[in-house]
């Protein structure tokens, strides 16, 4: 038994070369998109070299572009998940009003139809910003997932040191830093907090409740496994933080970006992203998933929400 896969999944966030312009105030197209573009048939044969099916959480803006929305298609098309991740990507979602959130998660989900032509029921905020009332829309509009907390630190401290250091104002978007105590596996959250664990049962006023699928950290330490660090750092870096999920057999939640397997960009208003060339970030990635897949068994996000849903065995303990 000890030795059976473990049911987890793996989340792309389609974020392109227009939404890393707008983390840093600058505006632009939705195309031409030299990371969406390049990103996406690398994920398609990627994910077909290991037979894997994953999430991809969309941003409803892409489809106004023919090009992209052929690429979309494509990804439907090899069985993988659309997913919703609203329709302009604001920076900063829980501080808008509830008809502004709702617009954006209806706008969203419009978009993923004209593609699937079924409405889609996953949801991830744009970085990592949830809150109460949002997963009370995605409730009542009969989501089962939302896949919006980070059980980190991390990101929070990051976020208060640069504001320290470069004076500029704090920024009030992202993760909390009370989420490291966010559980580290999939949780029913309570009604009335985004990150803290309530029953199935108090979500009765809808007829599905909402599962939070939160995108794993290293258990103990909270320390993100995602690629984002792991191919910043190499896999010096990823294999204790992989290991230790292992040790505590979780289901994990593995999040990439599409900018991981893009072209080199090198516009000099993306620092952040220039760094390791294609080819290392590819041969990262492979190396990753060969040992991943040997211990996980990598379904759809919306998939993994069904056997928590359905309550299987395997999963039950988590809850
Ligand atoms: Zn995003």
């Amino acid at each position: 038994m000890n030795a059976a896969k473990i049911i987890s999944t793996i989340q792309v966030d389609l974020d392109g070369l227009w939404t890393n312009l707008q983390y840093y105030g600058y505006e632009s197209d939705v195309s031409p998109d030299a990371i969406f573009e390049t990103a996406i048939p690398r994920y398609i044969d990627l994910f077909k070299e290991f037979n894997i099916k994953a999430t991809f959480f969309v941003i409803g803006k892409d489809t106004e572009d023919p090009k992209k929305k052929a690429l979309l298609q494509r990804l439907h098309e090899e069985g993988h998940e659309l997913a919703n991740h609203t329709y302009t990507h604001p920076f900063g979602l829980r501080k808008l009003t509830k008809e502004q959130k709702l617009q954006e998660i209806e706008k969203g989900e419009k978009a993923i139809i004209s593609i699937t032509g079924k409405k889609p029921l996953g949801f991830k905020s744009p970085g990592y910003d949830v809150d109460p009332e949002t997963q009370q829309i995605l409730r009542e509009k009969g989501y089962i997932y939302d896949s919006s907390v980070i059980p980190t630190f991390v990101y929070p401290i990051i976020m208060r040191i640069n504001s320290f250091v470069t004076g500029s104002a704090k920024r009030t978007h992202g993760p909390k830093l009370h989420w490291f105590l966010a559980p580290n596996s999939p949780y029913f959250p309570a009604v009335d907090s985004e990150w803290k664990k309530g029953k199935k049962m108090e979500q009765s006023s809808v007829s599905i409740p909402l599962l939070e699928i939160p995108c794993t950290t290293m258990p103990f330490f909270k320390i993100p496994i995602h690629a984002t660090f792991a191919l910043k750092f190499g896999m010096l870096y990823f294999l204790p933080t992989y290991f230790a999920t292992r040790i505590v057999r979780i289901p994990i939640n593995y999040e990439l970006h599409a900018a991981d397997l893009a072209d080199v960009i090198s516009d000099p208003r993306l620092g952040h992203l220039v760094g390791m060339p294609l080819e290392r970030r590819m041969s990262l990635c492979r190396k990753m998933l060969k040992i991943m897949t040997k211990h996980h068994h990598f379904v759809t996000s919306i998939e993994l929400a069904k056997t928590f849903n359905r309550g299987d065995k395997e999963q039950i303990r988590w809850l």
